[in-house]
């Protein structure tokens, strides 16, 4: 079993969609980045590769790359996911956690988790997602800005 650690942040912006965990959430301003800024699934991709010993997101699909604008991020998962079936690994659990002021969250957490875990063919009983808000302190607490951590683990494929 090899373990990794991502964590990720994203500026809010007015005229973008907000997405977290491939869901679109109702909210009056969206993360800003290149692909749709999807700053949980960012946050998980890097855990994987970290536990893989694979880099990170950005040596992956990096922002100066017309092919990855605009990209879902559950899509850069599913790749992420391949490049450890190809290493033969497979992820075994993960945990995160959002960090954010508002908006709450609860109403959207099962599909977040599901989304994730079709993304990388596993039971959603094996994706944990949370929420907490920064209690108005920093830039999450001024709203400025998400951030998101995961911790991931994987597992040889043979050793099921
Ligand atoms: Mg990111």
């Amino acid at each position: 079993m090899r373990i990794g650690i991502g964590y990720d942040s994203h500026r809010l912006v007015e005229g973008r969609r907000l997405i977290l965990g491939g869901i679109e959430i109702q909210h009056e301003r969206g993360l800003l980045g290149h692909s749709d800024a999807d700053v949980l699934v960012h946050a998980i991709c890097d855990a994987i590769l970290g536990a893989l010993g694979g880099g990170d997101i950005g040596r992956h699909f990096p922002d100066t790359d017309p092919a990855f604008a605009g990209i879902s991020s559950i899509n850069l998962l599913q790749k992420v996911a391949a490049m450890a079936g190809e290493m033969g690994f497979e992820v075994n659990n993960i945990d995160s956690t959002v960090i954010l002021e508002r908006p709450k969250l609860m109403d959207y957490m099962h599909e977040m988790a599901l989304n994730i875990s079709n993304a990388l063919n596993i039971s959603v009983d094996r994706v944990n997602v949370k929420a907490k808000t920064n209690e108005g302190m920093g830039f999450v607490g001024r709203d400025e800005g998400m951030a998101a951590f995961a911790v991931v683990t994987i597992r040889e494929k043979d050793n099921k």
